[in-house]
């Protein structure tokens, strides 16, 4: 299984982010305090799970680059003292270019920190300033610069293109700078509009500008090719790596591994007596901090610790994996996924739906492997309602 822990705080709330983060303003990160809370619930989940083997931990956030490199440490410590890791076991920070320095970068390998996820997003003043990020083109080139010093044996970056005013040659060239030094992994997201954030307000009333969906299309193509150019392989719809180099952990996701989620509002999905279960811990800090070692988790319902559990039926599992697995360019196995889950996948409409968009192009089916032709990962929406 893979193993999420969820480090809450940034510096500021960017406008475009719907993520559980809670903008520190002039406050501090009570750095001890929620590692032994987050410690806490480790050892309580721990109890009532068997030890799976651990291919991956990812600390996402939120800005873990924020948490004293010793705390996150420590916590890192005892996932690895409670689970088995797997040889090779993925260790991941997502950090920012503006609380990325020496100290953190040599602290983080020093704990055990093998891959630094850098959310670099632009290399240009003004897209940064219009996204709300506090680091500057030079700020995001250096901390990628830093990440690869310090040793760290993958460092990835993440790219925002279809922003108002961004021309596809100029995605293209942020694409290839960051590769050029050296970068194995680049994931790359077209700016997305989700209500309840500042973004989403501000487009609600007009007052946005927004790229049109054939220029973001076109930013896409243009990334895609300048990454293609440079050996890197477009393994998922937004995420492109050498060979070896894609993220262990989100293939977890996309092939509906296990994972186990610690910290506030962190999500996870594990395996129970009967079925699958997926759970989120409160998003409430106070009270996270309050319960997460105090008292025993169940992972039923009923508890403070908990804000939502489901007990995961084969068919809900099955849209699940249709939906995660046609993202991925190895696809899905759908005899596989028969015998595993013990539903009809070959349906007579979902057949019919395969083979429609077969016609068209879009879906290619090689034995029982269905995938979508990378040419099409554009229109993965709507085949993917429309399959899964
Ligand atoms: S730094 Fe990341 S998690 Fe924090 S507010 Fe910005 S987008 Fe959200």
């Amino acid at each position: 299984m893979g193993v999420y822990v969820h480090f809450p705080w940034c510096k500021r709330k960017c406008p475009y982010c719907d993520f559980l983060s809670l903008p520190l303003g002039d406050g501090s990160v009570p750095h001890r305090a929620y590692a032994d809370a987050v410690l806490g619930e480790l050892e309580r989940r721990a109890a009532e799970l068997p030890a799976l083997p651990v291919h991956s931990i990812f600390f996402g956030g939120g800005t873990p680059s924020l948490w004293e490199p010793a705390e996150l440490g420590r916590v890192l410590a005892a996932i690895r003292a409670h689970f088995p890791s797997l040889a090779g076991c993925e260790v991941t920070v997502e950090c920012n270019p503006s609380s990325f320095d020496p100290r953190v970068a040599e602290g983080l390998a020093r704990a055990g920190v093998n891959r630094i996820s850098l959310g670099v997003q632009s290399l240009d003043a003004e897209r940064l300033s219009f996204l709300g990020r506090l680091h500057d083109g030079p700020g995001a080139l250096g901390a990628v610069e830093l990440a690869l010093a310090t040793g760290f044996a993958r460092v990835s970056a993440d790219l925002i293109f279809g922003v108002a005013g961004q021309a596809p040659e100029a995605a293209a060239a942020e694409a290839r700078r960051l590769v050029g030094l050296g970068l194995s992994h680049l994931s790359a997201y077209a700016l997305t509009i989700e209500p309840g954030t500042e973004f989403g307000e501000r487009a609600r009333r007009g007052r946005l500008p927004l790229l049109g969906d054939d220029a973001t299309g076109d930013s896409f193509a243009a990334v895609d090719a300048a990454l293609a150019e440079l050996g890197l392989a477009h393994y998922e719809i937004s995420n492109y790596a050498r060979p070896g180099h894609e993220s262990r952990h989100n293939l977890g996701y996309w092939r509906g591994e296990p994972y186990l989620g610690l910290g506030v509002g962190a999500w996870g999905t594990l395996p129970a007596s009967e079925a699958r279960v997926r759970y989120r811990n409160t998003p409430n800090l106070t009270r996270y901090l309050e319960h997460a070692g105090a008292e025993p988790i169940t992972l039923g319902e009923g508890s403070h610790h908990i804000a939502a559990f489901e007990a995961l039926s084969p068919s809900t599992l099955l849209m699940e994996r249709l939906m995660l697995g046609l993202r991925l360019a190895e696809g899905v196995d759908l005899a596989e996924l028969e015998s595993e889950l013990g539903v009809e996948v070959r349906t007579t409409e979902r057949l019919r739906a395969i083979e429609r968009w077969q016609r068209r192009g879009a879906l290619l089916q090689e034995g029982a492997r269905l995938r979508l032709d990378s040419a099409h990962f554009l229109v993965a929406d709507a085949v993917i309602r429309d399959v899964a």
